[in-house]
């Protein structure tokens, strides 16, 4: 195993991170770039970003590790499904292409596996052998770090969003009913805007009322505020109970931008799992993320760390 950097990479929708991360969990440096149109584009970029943060840091890495949108194979980091938002990133090879733009070895995975993987390994849930990693934001995300490793299946296990069993709304998948239309940052800007009624209905993007302002609004008294941030802690703790039931984890941490208001979320989520405790009697903590909009690239980095002990 390497004694020094690695670089880790968030792809998203809107941005891309990277960022050089010492062995320890520290963040040296960082640079930030718009999300381009196209699967080579935005290669092109996190390659740029890469060499710009490892530049600055002063210093050569020794892999990169990604953090992508989307399920990523985990055999040949080819990206097999994402969401219609970005434009010819599936079937995009992450691996292969990025390693060829940097001459670096290169690790992929799903973003919100790489959040897990830095929460486990610096954040929230270091030295628990089992957990299970929630992302809250624009849409619901998931992971599993199950005896000490990642569990990926075949690239999408524990992605807990799309779950069925939580009421009879819409889907962005175009299902129903999914855990995404009561936890996301943007069913509760849709669901606060029904209940209130009126104009904006669909949230922010409708030009309705965005998470953040509902957050402020909860906390001033408004009660149709409140109720939608504690439908969506609820709906997180069903989620939890569902995941306890099937692999037995005690630790869950929760991320994500709606994480942030994680006193509006977590007496709902606490009351359900009290109200319906596991059967095996085992109990569950859920924690929320330490390791803030950082967690992605630096559990990215973590993953390009523990590759290096195979170079
Ligand atoms: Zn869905």
């Amino acid at each position: 195993m390497t004694d020094g950097p690695t670089a880790g990479v968030d792809i998203g929708g809107t941005k891309i991170r990277a960022a050089v991360v010492m062995p320890g969990g520290e963040v040296l440096t960082s640079a930030t770039a718009p999300t381009p149109s196209g699967g080579a584009a935005m290669l092109d970029v996190a390659a740029a970003l890469v060499e710009r943060a490892a530049a600055s840091a002063g210093v050569r890495v020794a892999a990169v590790g990604v953090g992508a949108a989307g399920v990523v194979d985990p055999a040949t980091g080819e990206v097999l499904a994402a969401s219609d938002t970005f434009a010819g990133w599936i079937g995009t090879n992450v691996r292969t292409g990025l390693g060829s733009r940097t001459g670096l070895p290169v690790v992929v995975a799903n973003d919100v596996d790489s959040f897990l993987v830095g929460e486990a390994t610096w954040g929230a849930v270091r030295g628990v052998g089992s957990a299970a990693g929630i992302a809250l934001g624009t849409g619901v995300g998931g992971a599993l770090w199950l005896d000490g490793a990642l569990y990926r299946g075949a690239g999408a296990a524990g992605e807990i969003g799309h779950m069925p069993g939580f009421g009879d709304a819409a889907c962005t998948c175009g299902q129903r009913g999914h855990l995404e239309t009561l936890a996301s940052g943007r069913s509760v800007e849709r669901r606060y805007g029904e209940l209130v009624g009126g104009v904006g209905v669909g949230g922010v993007g409708a030009g309705g009322v965005g998470a953040a302002e509902i957050e402020a609004r909860a906390r001033v008294g408004d009660p149709t505020a409140a109720r939608v941030f504690a439908d969506a802690g609820h709906a997180v703790g069903s989620a939890v109970l569902v995941l306890a039931a099937l692999l037995d984890v005690g630790h869950v941490v929760v991320g994500g931008g709606l994480a942030r208001a994680w006193d509006l979320l977590e007496p709902a989520l606490l009351a359900r799992l009290r109200d319906e405790p596991p059967v095996s009697g085992h109990t569950i903590e859920v924690r929320p993320a330490l390791l803030g909009a950082d967690a992605t690239v630096v559990g990215a980095a973590a993953l390009a760390l523990s590759a290096t002990s195979w170079l």
